[in-house]
């Protein structure tokens, strides 16, 4: 079978436009456009067995008919998707919690569960014959970005923080972007996306305000209800920057539902932020639709450092009527988690799925999530790509040393 995508069709005015033309947000209202698929025709004929089926090696693009792809010779892959979902035993323990998992993301192309919505982005831009992107990114996305435009051969434009980690920095220089260090955060960056892209002929990527990122962080939500065997877990943590990830995971549940795959039950929504920076978390707590720019932002959790979302609705919704909950967590709280993820799980997450995993030990303490829920933590991130976070600890031992086995052992002879 081929693509299923129909259109494009407003998330907020309903509005519908073509999907073989260059859009980015809705022309009518502003707000964020939604790849749509002929769903009627994928319950009657698109089969769980047939995606089953098909390698692994295809990763997130077994799942072709509900992804934006015209022809399959647009698809850009570096082998993203079809991530693990680890069984987080020792993790959970001390809490009692039999069920708690780590969807691992971490070992992604560009170590980052960015590369699923940047292969779908930059597959369709392909297929749309772009030549130039362009991108505000916290780091993580322009770096897959990178990846995936140097594989179409296209030039990628990228501008993060100038306080960006170094390591990433040089990743996204390595595929031969042009890079600029703005001296601001990525919503600096974003308004120099915007007010630069005609101009230069740069098609703007930017989270959310491009339409089909979306639908390849769609497929984590695919993933999680086919390694649960078509039912959903009890509450899902995520940590929140733009919010592509929850908002793409609702999005695939829906689908699901209506090509009659998984029944009604979702799962508890859960966004974790960084105290230094909670737009989404303080607008849920005071009953909004949508979230005011957070000030003066500033989290050790880059990827989560985003003071403004264009999709804060979609989020809000995703988590409100999912029953779920929005919580801030500490810096101190996540190198923490980080910590036991690592020593107990030999998982090295990222500080933002760090995260989650703070997250989950507050709502515990909270009775808002119980032992025995089945509960989806998502490492979002490689640690790898944070080692500035990380003291190694070590004895140095110089090996013309007469009391090196002493040093080792105190106890020796
Ligand atoms: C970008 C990013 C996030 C947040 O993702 P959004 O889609 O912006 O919500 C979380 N973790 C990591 C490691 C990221 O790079
Ligand atoms: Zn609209």
């Amino acid at each position: 079978m081929e693509s299923l995508l129909i259109n494009l069709k407003c998330t907020n005015c309903g509005d519908e436009f073509m999907s073989e033309e260059k859009h980015t947000t809705c022309p009518s209202c502003g707000k964020v456009l939604f790849p749509c698929y002929d769903l009627d025709k994928a319950r009657e004929q698109l089969k769980k067995s047939e995606i089953q089926s098909r390698p692994r090696s295809f990763g997130m693009w077994r799942w072709f008919e509900l992804l934006p792809i015209r022809d399959k010779r647009n698809i850009v892959t570096l082998g993203e998707g079809d991530t693990p979902l680890l069984p987080a035993r020792n993790l959970g323990k001390p809490f009692g919690a039999s069920h708690l998992f780590i969807k691992q993301e971490g070992i992604n192309p560009t170590g980052t569960f960015k590369a699923r919505g940047l292969a779908a982005a930059v597959s369709k831009a392909n297929e749309l014959g772009v030549k130039r992107i362009a991108m505000p990114s916290a780091g993580n996305a322009g770096a897959a970005l990178s990846a995936y435009g140097a594989r179409a051969g296209m030039h990628i434009f990228v501008f993060i923080p100038e306080d960006t980690p170094e390591l990433i920095k040089k990743e996204i220089s390595i595929y031969g972007t042009t890079g600029y260090l703005v001296k601001g955060l990525i919503t600096d960056a974003g308004k120099i996306v915007r007010e630069n892209a005609s101009e230069n002929d740069w098609y703007d990527v930017s989270t959310l305000k491009e339409p089909y990122r979306v639908d390849g962080k769609k497929t984590l939500g695919f993933e999680i209800a086919e390694q649960l065997n078509w039912h959903l877990p009890d509450a899902i943590i995520y940590p929140a920057g733009g919010g592509t990830g929850i908002v793409g995971m609702w999005k695939a549940f829906d689908e699901l539902e209506k090509i009659g795959w998984i029944d009604s039950k979702r799962p508890k929504m859960i966004v974790v932020q960084s105290e230094g920076c909670a737009p989404i978390v303080s607008a849920f707590k005071e009953g909004k639709a949508h979230a005011d720019m957070w000030q003066n932002a500033h989290t050790i959790a880059g990827g989560i450092r985003v003071p403004a979302a264009i999709g804060d609705y979609l989020i809000l919704n995703a988590v409100r009527q999912s029953g779920g909950t929005a919580v801030a967590v500490s810096d101190t709280d996540i190198l923490d988690s980080m910590k036991e993820i690592s020593h107990s799980e030999g998982v090295f997450a990222g500080p933002e799925g760090a995260a989650t995993f703070a997250a989950y030990k507050k709502l515990l303490s909270e009775s808002f999530l119980k032992p025995e829920d089945e509960v989806v933590l998502f490492n979002t991130g490689a640690g790898l790509k944070t080692t500035e976070l990380v003291q190694g600890e070590y004895l140095v031992l110089d090996p013309k040393d007469p009391d090196l086995s002493k040093k080792i052992n105190p106890n020796s002879k």
